[in-house]
């Protein structure tokens, strides 16, 4: 799953503008965050005995040139941001919602569910090594849910259950990471609200949102609350 994933990973890099995090202070900003969320999830797992998850994991994090509203973390940890979601995120701690949304996803193994589910449904066998980028029907619907490039429409949206557990998690590894989860509340509305006009974000198309978004996340919000310290250098 990591090697198709590094496979699309690379081509994506090479297809689309990526900004230098030296020259440009948005990309700096992306991989700053993303360096804390990801530190804050190593921490987290090393202390309950389970740092074999991010086994394989080699953390990067783009800024890519394009006004698609957009963020995705593939397995393998490779972390790509548009600039078009800049102006939802607005702040660091917003990008810091997100990036820990998205790397939960991937972490908790949410692609591979989906991508068992999307065999199923297409009659392939799920048993035995059949997870080979060789196999076209796999990379097929591999593509469906990972495929950074592919057209929205073809991409199977994420399962409310795995939105909750991403939401969940995403904002307690925020909290962690020094970034205060309450900005998830005024981001999600703002995404909400991106989500009204005539091209809603691609965003929303696999992270479909709601009321019951905002209120679940407002439920968790205190036990967030618990593990969040504010870190000086964030602004
Ligand atoms: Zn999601």
């Amino acid at each position: 799953m990591q090697e198709m994933a590094l496979t699309e990973y690379k081509t994506f890099l090479s297809q689309n503008k990526v900004l230098s995090s030296s020259e440009n202070r948005d990309a700096e900003m992306v991989r700053r965050v993303g360096s804390r969320i990801a530190k804050a999830i190593t921490d987290y797992y090393t202390k309950q005995g389970k740092g074999d998850i991010l086994n394989g994991y080699k953390w990067e994090f783009n800024l890519v040139d394009s006004k698609e509203v957009n963020a995705w973390c593939m397995p393998g940890g490779k972390v790509v941001v548009y600039t078009g979601l800049l102006p939802i995120t607005q702040n660091e701690a917003a990008l810091a919602i997100v990036l820990g949304h998205e790397i939960t996803h991937a972490v908790a193994g949410h692609g591979n569910e989906r991508m068992s589910q999307g065999m199923v449904a297409q009659g392939i066998g799920v048993a035995g090594n059949i997870l080979t980028s060789g196999n076209a029907q796999v990379n097929n619907i591999f593509n469906s849910v990972y495929a950074p490039g592919a057209q929205v429409g073809v991409l199977l949206p994420n399962s409310r259950k795995q939105e909750y557990e991403a939401d969940h998690f995403g904002l307690i590894f925020s909290a962690m990471a020094g970034y205060n989860p309450r900005e998830a509340i005024p981001f999600w509305q703002r995404m909400a609200q991106a989500g009204g006009g005539q091209k809603p974000p691609e965003f929303l198309a696999t992270h479909p949102s709601d009321e019951n978004r905002i209120a679940k996340l407002q439920g968790y919000m205190n036990e967030a609350l618990k593990y969040y310290k504010p870190v000086n250098s964030s602004k």
